[in-house]
């Protein structure tokens, strides 16, 4: 699934072939993607609605146009890329937004069909984007804070790391790599983390995910950015995927354990629990 970087690396190319754009109404094929509202509400809604912004908050997309908004989530497989419009899209290709004189579209194609599309009025509206927390690449968090936070949580920080109202955009990977870069073994109980650890985790967080973000982030299975570029992050996995391998910074053995029906990747010998 898209994490940050992938999601920021997105909204980076879309922009410059968004902003100031009019979007000419829309098409969609997966009418359960756009949640309660018809497509024709949503074609409606659009046409001659201008591009002021796009922007990221957490994984969701939002492209903020003269009046209201359009939210994205590419979930597992989707993907959002600005073509030439085709008389007949081929398959995969769940939606599409016209632009200016028709002659390109924005295109969302997604294989799984997981991805969502909503539209809202108002930014107030979204009640998806109100339940998130910390812009990691934006806010700089201090220990203190993110214990008093952690201080309720029984659960292993790992899957902590994946609840989107504690570090927005923070997936299953990144989660992984976050817990090695921190010196953390990710089954310790996150209301019993030490300060010390704490403050490991305030670096680790921005760390891990700004390195991805240069390598236009990581590619597993098929994402893609709008430009069709491939991320790299994923050769400079430190944990990820290297079940069984070698860890880069002692003589233990990297494991693969299951958290929460999510995998984790982590080194029993130098992740400590406190
Ligand atoms: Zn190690």
């Amino acid at each position: 699934m898209p994490e940050l970087p992938e999601v920021e690396t997105a909204v980076r190319e879309l922009r410059p072939a968004l902003v100031g754009k009019t979007l000419q109404g829309a098409w969609a094929n997966v009418p359960r993607q756009l949640g309660d509202m018809t497509v024709r509400t949503l074609a409606r809604r659009l046409r001659r609605n201008r591009v002021l912004a796009v922007t990221r908050r957490g994984k969701y997309i939002v492209v903020e146009l003269e009046r209201g908004l359009l939210i994205v989530h590419l979930r597992m497989t989707g993907r959002l890329f600005v073509a030439a419009t085709e008389r007949s899209p081929h398959e995969h290709l769940r939606a599409g937004f016209l632009l200016d004189d028709g002659k390109e579209t924005l295109y969302f194609k997604d294989v799984r069909t997981l991805g969502t599309i909503r539209f809202y009025p108002k930014m107030e509206d979204a009640a998806e984007l109100s339940k998130l927390g910390w812009e990691p690449l934006e806010e700089t968090i201090s220990s203190k804070v993110l214990r008093e936070v952690l201080s309720s949580r029984m659960q292993a920080i790992k899957p902590v790391l994946l609840d989107q109202s504690v570090w927005a955009g923070v997936g299953n990977i990144y989660a992984s790599e976050v817990c090695w870069v921190a010196g953390i073994d990710p089954r310790t109980s996150a209301k019993r983390l030490t300060q010390t650890q704490c403050e490991r985790l305030c670096e680790a967080v921005p760390e891990v995910l700004r390195q991805a973000l240069k390598r236009g982030g990581s590619t597993l299975r098929d994402f893609m950015s709008p430009d069709g570029k491939y991320g790299s992050y994923q050769k400079e996995f430190r944990v990820y995927d290297r079940e069984d391998e070698p860890c880069l910074r002692c003589d233990g053995v990297i494991q693969k354990i299951v958290q929460a029906q999510r995998s984790t990747y982590f080194c029993p010998k130098c992740q400590k629990k406190r």
